[in-house]
């Protein structure tokens, strides 16, 4: 027995945990946007650890801002009675002000399949207060993602997330990636009057596919004629990777429940939150008799709290967006003179589809020689079916990017021949 197989993983095709791309070399230290194994070979992570890690491997001031609440208050919780750490309340009042407007309440929970779950119990919950008891349905996009473990596993769009998890929460359905007609359709054949909830992220995550022009505000046109729940799972698009605080917000379309995680701390500590309007609050949450048992132990840990902090104050004044939409936009025109199928994406978030000579779509073990031959060239990248999935660190500079494109490019040349 390997000593090291104590810790398993989640692959591609088995080839690559024989092969060791995925289980690759453990790491030992990271700067900036580079990581480090113990052999000091040096890898860019072009994948920031799981899409999460905005800030890169050394911002100084978030580890400050969370050594000093370890320090001072190093446990508590909001879940239970009312005597909140004073930095959860800090914490709270600064995100939704700088939300926009209408969404004005959150509650933090440790994971974002943790808050999309809370989001579709909260929207079936209002139902109940209104006595819209069959009013159940949700309807998400396929190639989208919004976690995993039962509601979130069954929200999510790729079929093969709901394996082991069968038998699934009932009530969701999904329609083609950014299908609107197909959107309508399924709302006409439950019934509007049935549907409680449609969720969608402004990219779905799954191959990187943005929403087409005017799609989010025709969603939002739809859930405004039927009185359906705007659900935006803003887990990756969030916190600067789109360019923006929250693509939603950028597109100039509200929902009624934001859910963001991952960007949210910079990736330092697990947290994730779910934000929603007076409306909603108004509804249900403000109610004494409101008992919403959905929450666990860790949620708005106060070391959490205080990365958040931290993490708005660097991207107060709106440079770091800048910086990603205008560094994104070059990053994408480079990408688009590599032997490649198609780049698309916002901001730092990237798909490069990769298709072989006949134009058919790389197999699992080519894209896992892709993994190989990047981690051979030191860039570590993630990958979703044929579409290498490039979300850097956002502080990445302009010189790094030139080295992505570059280890990038040598990478699929090599896989390919
Ligand atoms: N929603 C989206 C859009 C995500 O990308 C993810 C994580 N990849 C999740 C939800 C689930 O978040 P977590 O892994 O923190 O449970």
């Amino acid at each position: 027995r390997n000593p090291d197989d104590a810790l398993w993983y989640n692959s591609i095709t088995p080839e690559q945990v024989r092969d060791g791309t995925i289980g690759g070399s453990a790491l030992t230290r990271g700067d900036g946007c580079w990581v480090w194994d113990a052999s000091g070979s040096r890898f860019l992570d072009a994948r920031a650890a799981l899409w999460n890690t905005t800030l890169g491997y050394s911002a100084r001031s978030v580890v400050g801002a969370m050594t000093t609440q370890l320090r001072a208050l190093p446990v508590g919780q909001v879940i239970r009675y009312r005597q909140p750490p004073a930095i959860s309340l800090e914490y709270a009042r600064r995100l939704v002000s700088a939300l926009p407007g209408g969404l004005s309440h959150v509650r933090f929970g440790s994971t974002g399949s943790q808050m999309t779950t809370a989001a579709v119990l909260l929207s079936r919950f209002l139902r109940k207060v209104r006595r819209e008891n069959d009013r159940t349905a949700v309807i998400g996009f396929r190639k989208s993602y919004h976690g995993t473990g039962g509601m979130a596993s069954a929200l999510s769009g790729e079929r093969q997330l709901h394996a082991l998890q069968s038998p699934l929460p009932p009530g969701v359905h999904h329609v083609p990636a950014w299908d609107l007609d197909a959107l309508g359709a399924a709302v006409d054949g439950l019934g509007p009057d049935k549907v409680s909830a449609i969720i969608l992220e402004p990219v779905l995550g799954t191959g990187v596919v943005p929403a087409p022009s005017g799609a989010l505000a025709r969603v939002r046109q739809l859930c405004d004629r039927h009185g359906i729940h705007l659900i935006a799972d803003e887990v990756t698009t969030g916190f600067g990777r789109t360019g923006a605080l929250s693509r939603m917000a950028w597109e100039g379309v509200e929902p009624d429940m934001l859910v963001l995680g991952k960007g949210i701390t910079a990736g330092y500590v697990p947290l994730a939150a779910l934000v929603t309007t007076d409306e909603v609050f108004d509804t249900a949450l403000s109610r004494p008799d409101f008992a919403f048992p959905h929450g666990s132990t860790a949620d708005a840990h106060p070391v959490a709290m205080a990365a958040g902090v931290a993490v708005l104050d660097v991207l107060a004044d709106g440079t770091l967006f800048a910086t990603v939409r205008e560094r994104g936009s070059r990053l994408q025109d480079r990408l688009a003179e590599l032997p490649v199928h198609d780049v698309r994406g916002v901001g730092l978030m990237i798909g490069v589809e990769l298709r072989d000579d006949a134009g058919e779509p790389l197999s699992a073990s080519a894209m896992a020689r892709v993994h190989q031959e990047c981690a051979a060239e030191g860039l570590l990248i993630t990958s979703t079916d044929n579409t290498v999935v490039l979300m850097p660190p956002l502080v990445i500079s302009e010189r790094e990017c030139d080295e992505l494109v570059r280890r990038l490019g040598t990478a699929v040349r090599r896989a390919r021949t």
